[in-house]
C-alpha cells in the first residue's frame, strides 16, 4: 500500500493519492456546504537546477521541497508530488483567508530553505489555486488551478495567484 500511495523521491503521497483525496473530497461534497481548496505549485526554472548543478542535485531540492509539504499533511489536507517539479495541495473546509495564508507561509518556506547544493541559491515556487464550493468536478478545479499557475508563470513567476471565477 505504501509503494502504491507514495512516491518513491519524495516519499510524499503520488499522484495516485492525490487523485484518490480529491475523489473522496468531491464526492462528499454532494449536497453539502463543504469547501476544497485546490493548489498546484511548480518550481521556477527547475531545469536550470538540473542543468548547473547535476540531476542528483535537482533530486536532493525536490526532497527539501517535499519535506516542508509534508508537514502539512493530515485528515483535512494532502501535499503530495504531481509530478516532476510540480506538487498539488488539497484541502477539505478551509476557507478561502486560512488557505490562502497557508499558501503564503509554504511559498516562503520553499524561498527559504537552505540550499547549500545550490552555492546559497534560493528557489522560487509558483503556485495557482482555486477554491470549490459546491459541487464543481475534479478536472475543473486542476484546469483551474492550473490555468492559475499558468498567469503566475507569465508574471515573472515565484508568486501566487487565485483562479479567477468561472459564470
Ligand atoms: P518553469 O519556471 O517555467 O517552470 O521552468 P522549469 O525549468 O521549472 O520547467 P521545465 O518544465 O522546462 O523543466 C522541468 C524540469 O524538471 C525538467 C525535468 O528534467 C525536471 N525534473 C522532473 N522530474 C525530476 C526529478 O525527479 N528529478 C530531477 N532532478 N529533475 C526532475
Ligand atoms: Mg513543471
Ligand atoms: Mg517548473
Amino acid at each position: 500500500a505504501e509503494l502504491a500511495s507514495k512516491d518513491a523521491l519524495t516519499n510524499l503521497p503520488n499522484r495516485r493519492s492525490v487523485d484518490l483525496f480529491v475523489d473522496t473530497s468531491f464526492e462528499s461534497l454532494v449536497g453539502g456546504d463543504r469547501n476544497i481548496a485546490v493548489a498546484l505549485i511548480d518550481l521556477d526554472h527547475f531545469k536550470t537546477i538540473n542543468d548547473s548543478f547535476g540531476h542528483n542535485v535537482g533530486d536532493i531540492v525536490l526532497k527539501k521541497v517535499a519535506n516542508t509539504l509534508d508537514a502539512l499533511n493530515g485528515d483535512n489536507l494532502l501535499a503530495g508530488r504531481f509530478g516532476g517539479e510540480e506538487f498539488a495541495i488539497v484541502a477539505r473546509d478551509m476557507d478561502d483567508n486560512t488557505f490562502y495564508n497557508m499558501l503564503n507561509n509554504v511559498h516562503d518556506d520553499i524561498n527559504g530553505l537552505s540550499l547549500s547544493e545550490l552555492g546559497g541559491r534560493t528557489v522560487g515556487a509558483s503556485i495557482g489555486y482555486t477554491m470549490c464550493t459546491g459541487q464543481t468536478d475534479v478536472v475543473n478545479a486542476f484546469r483551474r488551478a492550473d490555468k492559475a499557475l499558468y498567469i503566475a508563470k507569465n508574471k515573472g513567476r515565484n508568486c501566487i495567484v487565485r483562479a479567477k471565477k468561472e459564470k
